[in-house]
């Protein structure tokens, strides 16, 4: 099993699923819906963690952020760590930046 179904967050009651990280085999809090983002190559620090709909780890930017570094990337559907977006992270764990 990949996904769990949509469940929310206990913390700020988001919708989000959990989905098992290929590599690691660990659950993941994602939010529930995956949106569309351009994964960051080479120089490219922005953006923060999203989950591929295989469980892959990636470091990607929203689509609606301005890309600097866009060189010709193809945009994938991840979903989102709700580490990232959610307002009671902190209580979660500390960010990383
Ligand atoms: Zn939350």
């Amino acid at each position: 099993m990949t996904y769990m179904a949509v469940t929310q967050c206990g913390k700020c009651g988001a919708a989000i699923r959990y989905i098992r990280m290929k590599r690691s085999g660990k659950w993941m809090p994602v939010n529930a819906k995956p949106v569309e983002v351009t994964p960051c190559i080479g120089q490219d620090k922005g953006g923060h963690t999203f989950v591929t709909l295989d469980g892959e780890a990636i470091r990607a930017r929203r689509n609606k952020e301005e890309n600097l570094f866009y060189d010709g990337v193809d945009t994938i559907a991840a979903y989102e760590s709700h580490f990232a977006t959610c307002p009671e992270a902190d209580t979660f764990r500390r960010k990383k930046g």
